[in-house]
């Protein structure tokens, strides 16, 4: 052996050594045996390889263990296949020798890693994308291969320095695209705070190094701050006898960089917010009254606010993540968060799904982890995902505020904020989904396009004849609605589509013209569609109806049509009409205590007409259908649906009756509430009978309940509110 080899050998043995040396004392003699021999293993058949960097290729595996191991908090298993990960693919060890040597467990994970790095090294997104949805389909078989595999690229993320400059930006690249994520959606924000720093430093350089060293060069004031702050803390929490210990925390460079790309500030506005961490220790029976407790010695001695408290004890976040956030203010004027977690709840925050797993072992799982995994594979395995999308909206969601709200039986669900309750059908079951016809919630008829908040019970009504609605694509939000509405509609249109293509054949006869790509492509653009599909479809729904067809006909006959090109008309809506039937004075009909509006048909077996004593009932098929009073049918109605009943009454619209909501957004400012409040309380014939903002990270959302006296009251209403600085959206709920 030459020196350089024993000196390696060394190394090797260190490094192993090091590999276990925290998990030593928890590891059986089983586990332990496992282990060496996947050690002796992976040693063998990487002897001949080097890395990158000129260093024995069998560190790498030791290293993904040991972030496996430490980081992850996995056991003998998931060690043993981190330390074999690479040695199917890179060695001439097969998947049926490590089956015999290792058993089937062990096997499956490592052919899961095998699959995972046999994908296509592609800079291009959609390819990206295709990955990524074959990764997560891995998790099939089981979880940890994605959780090795993260591991995996950690620790090439931090020996990216020895690759070529090419390989850097797409390894880096990815990692923020797919790993990071991934890692944030299994919990592991350690992890992924890890990735996003590393991948920053190879994407964008000189942003990182900048920020690298204004945080070095404010780290001195802020870490002397935070001291100061910790200490007085200390003393109010020692004085209660609560044993814990603090740490002072930092962003990280790359949610710097995010915050000042994003929101559009400078690095001493963004890094001017410290953040605290009290980590107490207690008996699982303190572990929530501890929690308040400590809350509240923090506000008796600092001021909170309010629209920052964060109780995620009551309400885990779906990835399993427990804490109460709170902002006071500290010493000096200056924004402190200071986050509460107890031990238990910290190891958790910080290895994710593992430690998740550890500690509800044993007992009946209805973790958020579980439930997300399924619902992932439902939409991955819909054939009509599009994987762009899929990775665009999985993003969306993972970043998202969550809501938690109940089925009538009181099982929780998590959504994201402003969730409506067509995304809470889907989220039970895309068959659920498909067939609502209405929706109640807290016992109220709703309409589909209600934004849910946490605490709602929500009860969907379904029919068989139902089916999903072109405008609901207008407020889901959360990707299964979406995919699962998207390839609904798909295969309705297509029915539809094929029914209207008939129609036109036979039409198009009738006024002697030939069926023709000429003739079709001259009706495309003339009803100023995009495709032949579209125009198909058009004529099967009827909005393109014998009279515009005939007007095509004849401005095709006299070749002038291209002068009187213009968009036809749409014809007047039911509603219009319907209203206009109706009784001007007792013009509007409204629902519930809150009087509000909602989508009605008036019921034929009694002709009901306004001005009439009337009641809503919320029919399977028809939505809420209006009966009068002494309908024939009203009692047997009460007696046998009373649940399906709902108050109505015709109101004048013009004496104030009108509710109505609004939804704006935009981004935050000082004096901004009171602003839009101003507006709203000076305009004529406007109450506001609700208002509630919510501010955060430099964003605010607000809604705002009215009463007005009549719809366009609102309309002009948004308008002026659209033009505030700082306001981006507004709309109708
Ligand atoms: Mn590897």
């Amino acid at each position: 052996m030459t020196t350089q080899e024993v000196s390696e050998n060394t190394l090797i043995a260190q490094e192993y050594k090091n590999l276990l040396r925290n998990t030593y004392l928890l590891l059986s003699t089983e586990d332990k045996k496992l282990i060496r021999k996947a050690f002796e293993t992976a040693v063998d058949a990487h002897k001949n390889q080097r890395r990158k960097s000129g260093e024995p290729y069998i560190l790498h595996p030791i290293a993904v263990a040991q972030i496996v191991a430490d980081q992850i908090g996995l056991g003998a298993t998931s060690i043993a296949a981190a330390l074999l990960h690479d040695v199917v693919e890179d060695t001439a060890l097969t998947l049926d020798d490590i089956t015999l040597m290792f058993g089937e467990t062990v096997a499956k994970i490592v052919d899961g890693l095998t699959k995972i790095s046999k994908l296509s090294k592609d800079k291009r997104v959609s390819v990206q994308a295709e990955n990524f949805k074959k990764m997560l389909l891995t998790m099939n078989d089981d979880v940890r291969v994605i959780l090795i595999k993260i591991a995996d690229r950690l620790h090439n993320m931090r020996t990216l320095e020895a690759m070529p400059e090419e390989k850097q930006v797409r390894i880096a690249s990815e990692t923020l695209y797919i790993y990071a994520p991934l890692s944030h959606r299994i919990g592991m924000y350690n992890i992924k705070t890890q990735l996003e720093d590393l991948a920053l430093k190879y994407t964008e350089p000189e942003v990182y190094m900048d920020i690298e060293q204004k945080i070095k060069d404010s780290k001195e004031v802020g870490l002397k701050y935070i001291d100061n702050f910790t200490k007085e803390l200390q003393s109010h929490l020692t004085k209660e006898r609560i044993k814990f210990k603090t740490e002072g925390r930092f962003k990280s460079i790359f949610s710097i960089r995010n915050k000042m790309q994003f929101k559009n500030k400078k690095f001493d506005e963004v890094f001017d917010r410290f953040a605290v961490r009290i980590i107490y220790n207690c008996t699982p029976k303190q572990e929530k009254f501890l929690a308040w407790k400590i809350y509240s010695i923090v506000t008796d001695h600092y001021q909170p606010n309010p629209m920052r408290l964060r109780d995620w004890i009551s309400s885990p976040k779906s990835t399993g993540y427990e804490a109460l956030h709170i902002t006071v203010v500290g010493p000096g004027g200056k924004w402190v968060e200071v986050q509460i977690r107890s031990e238990r709840m910290h190891e958790i925050a910080e290895k994710g799904y593992a430690a998740h797993f550890k500690y509800k072992q044993g007992k009946k799982d209805e973790g958020g982890m579980e439930l997300w995994l399924n619902r992932l594979r439902e939409v991955l395995e819909s054939q009509d995902t599009d994987a762009v999308d899929f990775v665009k909206e999985f993003k969306l969601n993972l970043y998202a505020n969550e809501i938690f709200v109940f089925t009538p039986n009181g099982d929780l669900k998590s959504l994201p904020k402003g969730a409506s309750p067509i995304d809470f059908a889907f989220s039970i079951h895309s068959e659920v989904g498909e067939k609502t016809r209405g929706v109640r919630v807290n016992g109220k008829i709703v309409p589909l396009n209600h934004t849910l908040n946490s605490g709602d019970q929500v009860e969907i009504i379904t029919s068989e004849t139902a089916k999903p609605n072109a405008n609901w694509l207008d407020f889901v939000i959360t990707s299964k609605a979406r995919s699962s509405i998207r390839s609904a509609l798909r295969i309705e249109e297509r029915k539809t589509a094929d029914e209207g293509k008939e129609l036109l054949r036979r039409k198009l006869r009738q006024m002697k013209f030939k069926f023709n790509d000429r003739i079709i492509n001259a009706m495309v653009s003339y009803f100023k569609l995009k495709t032949s599909l579209d125009l198909y479809y058009r004529i099967g729904i009827g909005s393109i109806d014998n009279k515009m067809l005939k007007k095509f006909a004849s401005e095709e006959n006299n070749r002038f049509y291209q002068f009187f090109r213009r968009r036809p008309s749409d014809k007047p809506k039911n509603s219009e009409l319907e209203n206009s039937q109706i009784s001007s004075f007792y013009d509007m009909l409204v629902f519930g205590k809150n009087q509000e509006n909602l989508d009605y048909t008036l019921s034929p077996c009694c002709n009901p007409i306004a001005g009439d004593d009337v009641f809503g009932f919320v029919s399977i098929n028809d939505g809420i259908k209006i009966h009068k009073n002494e309908c024939p049918n009203a009692i047997s109605l009460h007696s046998n649906y009373g649940y399906r009943i709902v108050s109505a009454k015709w109101v004048d619209s013009s004496k104030g009756f009108f509710t109505g909501n609004i939804r704006l957004s935009g981004i935050d400012r000082l004096g901004l509430v009171n602003e839009v409040t101003h507006l709203i309380s000076n305009a004529h014939n406007v109450d506001i009978s609700q208002i509630n903002f919510d501010s955060e990270n430099g964003t605010f959302t607000g809604k705002i309940k009215l009463h007005v006296k009549r719809a366009s009251t609102l309309d002009v209403l948004i308008k002026k509110l659209e033009k505030v600085s700082g306001i981006d959206k507004v709309v109708r709920d």
